[in-house]
């Protein structure tokens, strides 16, 4: 078993669920931080259908949520040691620029989860 194998690195490295060769999104180039990622159509390597029909990922939304606020409170109990009251109203400014700066790769993971949770599925 190679570590191409490995569901969770596939995931994380946004490969294909099957073969794990082929990365799901299009290639970003010049400034991308603004740029929505693309999702390829299909596996070149395997043919495996990232896009199954249309609206399949507003599932997807659910995990992004649930990323967000996982990602909030993390970063919610680290900025809290810095500030000497419980709640220091700065703290939600330090969770907004972490949310900011997350923002495509929890829309990145929070899809290659939803595939992988419904990649065996027919539509
Ligand atoms: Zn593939």
């Amino acid at each position: 078993m190679s570590i191409r194998d490995n569901k969770l690195i596939k995931i994380l490295a946004y490969k294909c669920p099957r073969c794990g060769l082929e990365s799901a999104f299009e290639k970003q180039t010049g400034i991308s931080i603004f740029a929505i990622p693309r999702m390829k159509k299909q596996c070149s390597n395997c043919q495996f259908r990232f896009i199954k029909e249309p609206g399949f990922y507003y599932g997807a939304m659910y995990v992004s949520y649930a990323l967000t606020i996982s990602e909030a409170i993390i970063t919610f109990l680290i900025a809290q040691q810095f500030y000497e009251t419980t709640f220091d109203p700065r703290i939600i400014g330090v969770i907004s620029i972490v949310i900011v700066i997350l923002m495509w790769y929890n829309y990145k993971l929070s899809r290659m989860v939803w595939l992988n949770l419904f990649k065996n599925h027919q539509f």
